[in-house]
């Protein structure tokens, strides 16, 4: 079985109203979405995303003629890729579709097949007043959830604490809840400063006050030794992870024990790869439960990763009613990836299960890319 074509469509949904994300130094205006479909010489297609692929495009040569199912090799070719192009992962999202498909397993089979089923934790993106929050937190619990995360201002102290307690006294004890700060990374063009463990700690302090589950990215990446002070003071759990590149930094993070719960994403930097370094993570008694704030086929790799595994004890589902709702983050799917009764199953159809809406990816494709064994070639 050899690989002879790779397709790349670059879309973009444009939103009007724009979604205010709280990591975003600008309201977006559009939800950019790439889908990669990976053909062998049998005509089996499979079908990645959740990234774009910027830079990559040159380096697709590298996989024509190779064999879809020797995984590893592939994995090494794309680590490769990585040093000097874009995050080359979605494509390997199509690799583990294509192999569920040949061997005719759904992939959280191929990963472990632990469990089936996670639940969901509504991941809000906006930030918001304390009264709006609790509304907001309000309905997601009515809408079945059994955990909600909050974008809070860590450069806002006392409003983020009392945000905090405000949402914690309206909901009660019965819905889980986690607070992400946002500190570890910043988008282009932001150049503002993380808080100082000094901060971090006293937010710390009165979230576990409040029982909430984790505390995500209170310092920057790179200040390891400022979250390993913050874990050792031990009042809440510390989470992060979510947009770290290699494995050699992801591993580092699970031998120098730097969180509690480690949040890899798959799409940014690998199925294979992430599913060594939850194993890892579980066996020490740490938690893995990777972000999958991309789009609905990010979400679906990092599904049947976490599921197969045997991660948890929740899932991430984007979803913020004010503005990243599922068929927005979802638009090139024929239906968005929905939560039932709290929970996300993965289901038992071979591969993925990514159905692509191809109406959806005509209307709002601004680029196609082929690669074949005649080389690359663009068309806008
Ligand atoms: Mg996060």
């Amino acid at each position: 079985m050899r690989i002879v074509r790779i397709t790349v469509d670059r879309c973009e949904l444009p939103l009007d109203p724009p979604f205010v994300a709280s990591w975003d130094p600008v309201p977006r205006t559009v939800a950019p979405a790439t889908v990669v479909r990976v053909e062998t010489d049998d005509g089996a297609i499979g079908v990645g995303g959740g990234d774009t692929l910027h830079g990559v495009e040159s380096y697709l040569p590298l996989l024509i003629g190779a064999d879809p199912r020797r995984i590893e090799a592939q994995v090494r070719v794309l680590e490769t890729i990585d040093l000097l192009a874009g995050r080359p992962w979605p494509l390997e999202v199509a690799l583990w579709d294509l192999m569920g498909q040949v061997y005719g397993q759904p992939v959280w089979h191929l990963f472990g097949g632990v469990s089936d089923r996670l639940a969901a934790y509504a991941s809000l993106g906006a930030r918001r007043d304390a009264e709006a929050m609790v509304e907001t937190v309000c309905a997601v619990h009515d809408d079945g959830f059994a955990a909600c995360k909050l974008r809070l201002d860590a450069h806002r102290l006392d409003n983020t604490i009392a945000t905090a307690q405000a949402v914690r006294a309206a909901v009660g004890p019965g819905l889980a809840l986690m607070v992400d700060l946002n500190q570890a990374w910043r988008m282009a063009g932001d150049t503002t400063s993380s808080i100082d463990v000094a901060v971090a700690r006293r937010i710390a302090d009165a979230l576990a006050e409040l029982d909430v589950t984790w505390l995500e990215e209170p310092l920057a990446a790179g200040d390891h030794t400022g979250l390993a002070a913050l874990r050792a003071a031990g009042s809440v759990r510390i989470a992060g992870g979510e947009l770290t590149r290699t494995f050699d930094e992801l591993l580092d993070a699970v031998v120098t024990d730097r969180y509690d719960v480690h949040q890899p994403d798959v799409v940014l930097s690998g199925m294979w790869r992430g599913r060594t370094i939850a194993e890892l993570a579980l066996r020490r008694g740490r938690w893995y439960t990777p972000h999958t704030w991309t789009d609905g086929i990010g979400l679906l790799a990092n599904l049947h990763v976490c599921a197969g595994v045997g991660g948890g004890p929740y899932l991430e589902y984007p979803y913020d009613p004010d503005g990243w709702t599922p068929n927005r983050r979802d638009f090139l799917l024929r239906a968005p990836v929905e939560v039932t009764d709290g929970l996300l199953v993965v289901g038992e159809q071979p591969g993925l299960g990514i159905a692509i809406d191809e109406d959806a990816v005509t209307r709002t494709r601004i680029e196609r890319i082929v690669a074949s064994g005649r080389g690359v070639e663009r068309r806008s």
